[in-house]
């Protein structure tokens, strides 16, 4: 099996969405389908797994990075941390702001999920401008813990995210490529 490929036939493009000119991809059709959500998630345990790309934690970025970041979590036996947009985590935080194409965001991390010197693996569902991985990166540092890798289903490589966060020296793994 092909699993580039296979994964690539079940993600939807939405034209113009969120605004107009936006390709949406949408990754919603893996999940759906258990074959498919098996391949996928099976895709990333069958790496990380090995015991020298074994992490001592899984981090997940708000919100599609929590479904793929908890089950990939759960099979390798590790522990699940979630990076929130701003407001939602109860207790005390780190939080680290960057810059949107119109505008900010802000995320947040709890002080205690992560020690120093954790080897934390950080997913999400896709990387664009790299933005929104470079600043849970940056929140996951700021406690000490170091990212062995990123990982993502999709990748844009056109919008130079990918290629700035491997020139920032955090390796990348991602299943799918959108030109
Ligand atoms: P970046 O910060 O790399 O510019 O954008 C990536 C973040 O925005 C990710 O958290 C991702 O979920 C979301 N995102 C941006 N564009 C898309 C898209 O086309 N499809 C999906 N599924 N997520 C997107």
């Amino acid at each position: 099996l092909n699993v580039t490929h296979y994964l690539r036939q079940h993600i939807r493009t939405v034209p113009n969405w969120p605004a107009p000119g936006v390709q949406f991809r949408d990754i919603t059709p893996l999940l759906q389908n258990p074959k498919v959500f098996r391949v996928l998630i099976d895709a990333f345990v069958q790496r990380y797994m090995d015991p020298a790309l074994r992490p001592d934690v899984v981090a997940g970025l708000d919100a599609r990075g929590f479904i793929l970041g908890s089950v990939v979590a759960y099979e390798l036996g590790l522990g699940f941390v979630p990076i929130r947009k701003k407001g939602k985590l109860p207790f005390t935080t780190v939080e680290e702001t960057y810059e949107l194409e119109y505008g900010s965001a802000t995320v947040e991390l709890h002080a205690d999920a992560v020690q120093p010197g954790d080897r934390v693996l950080l997913i999400d569902d896709l990387i664009a401008t790299g933005g929104t991985m470079m600043a849970g990166k940056k929140l996951l540092e700021k406690l000490g813990a170091s990212v062995m890798e990123g990982a993502a289903i999709v990748d844009l490589p056109e919008l130079g995210g990918s290629a700035r966060l491997r020139a920032s020296g955090l390796p990348l793994f991602t299943l799918v490529d959108f030109g």
